[in-house]
């Protein structure tokens, strides 16, 4: 196979490598600024250019995401930059973006929150498919902000965004609260891929005990910023935080869920009484 053969040339042991071909070719592209068919006609490669490629290579052995290297991670059929300190954006995750789409129509007019926004990738992509829509992204680390700004800029969308740190509690001003926050129980953390654990922010991932603590504190703090009759969207882990959920506030109706590619309740939309 001709993959197999360029591969060999860039001086690459697969038996050695715990990740696939694919991705080598897309690290050796990245390198050298190289479309694949570009790289793939490429009749040879400078020593200078091997060991660009090998150092990413190497990065990537090394356990670290694709995503990190390369920069960017697709959400919702678009690239969102993206680095250390972010979350990557999961598949799963675009169910949210589903969710909002059974509630609003593309020329809804609304105001949301995106409750731990990260890379922004949720925020951003409600921004393009939304037109008027406005939002404010809420997160407490760095990182977030410097990746949040970065794709607002990268698409466009900067002047309909607000990037905080912190809530005005005080004004019931938000249509919908969206959020992938934390879920994963404390004790989970340690099971998770290394990939994951030894390379994703825990800020992002540690729900406490059962998981279960940040969506009580968006159900309270909705109490004071969302609208009468507002919604929200929410990420579910698993089957039992689903069920806590649906019963977890009673000043919240449960009205829908999204399943993801997996067939579960990924995304799950509640209305304020
Ligand atoms: N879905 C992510 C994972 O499995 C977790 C995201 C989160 O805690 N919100 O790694």
């Amino acid at each position: 196979m001709q993959l197999g053969v360029r591969s060999e040339e860039l001086g690459v042991n697969f038996s050695d490598s715990s990740f696939n071909k694919q991705e080598i070719f897309w690290l050796a592209s990245y390198a050298l600024g190289l479309t694949t068919s570009q790289l793939m006609t490429r009749e040879n490669f400078s020593p200078e250019e091997i060991s660009k490629i090998n150092s990413l290579i190497k990065r990537r052995e090394n356990g670290e995401p694709l995503q990190y290297i390369m920069g960017v991670a697709d959400f919702y059929g678009r690239d969102f930059e993206v680095g250390p300190g972010v979350l990557i954006p999961r598949h799963d995750t675009e169910t949210l973006i589903d969710a909002a789409k059974k509630i609003f129509s593309h020329d809804s007019k609304f105001n949301f929150l995106d409750w731990g926004t990260g890379s922004g990738c949720i925020a951003v992509t409600l921004l393009l498919e939304f037109q008027n829509s406005f939002a404010h992204m809420l997160d407490a680390s760095p990182a977030a902000f410097n990746y949040a700004e970065k794709n607002l800029s990268r698409f466009d969308v900067r002047e309909r965004a607000k990037v905080i740190s912190s809530l005005n509690l005080d004004e019931r001003i938000f249509d919908l609260i969206i959020s992938n926050p934390p879920y994963i129980p404390s004790r989970e953390i340690q099971n998770l891929m290394p990939e994951v654990k030894d390379h994703e922010p825990e800020l992002a991932l540690d729900g406490g005990e059962d998981g279960m603590n940040f969506y009580i504190l968006i159900f309270q703090q909705a109490k004071s910023i969302l609208k009468e009759g507002g919604y929200l969207i929410f990420e579910a882990g698993d089957a039992e935080q689903v069920q806590k959920l649906k019963t977890l506030d009673k000043s919240f109706i449960f009205v829908n869920q999204i399943l993801d590619s997996g067939n579960f309740p990924r995304a799950l939309i509640f209305k304020s009484r």
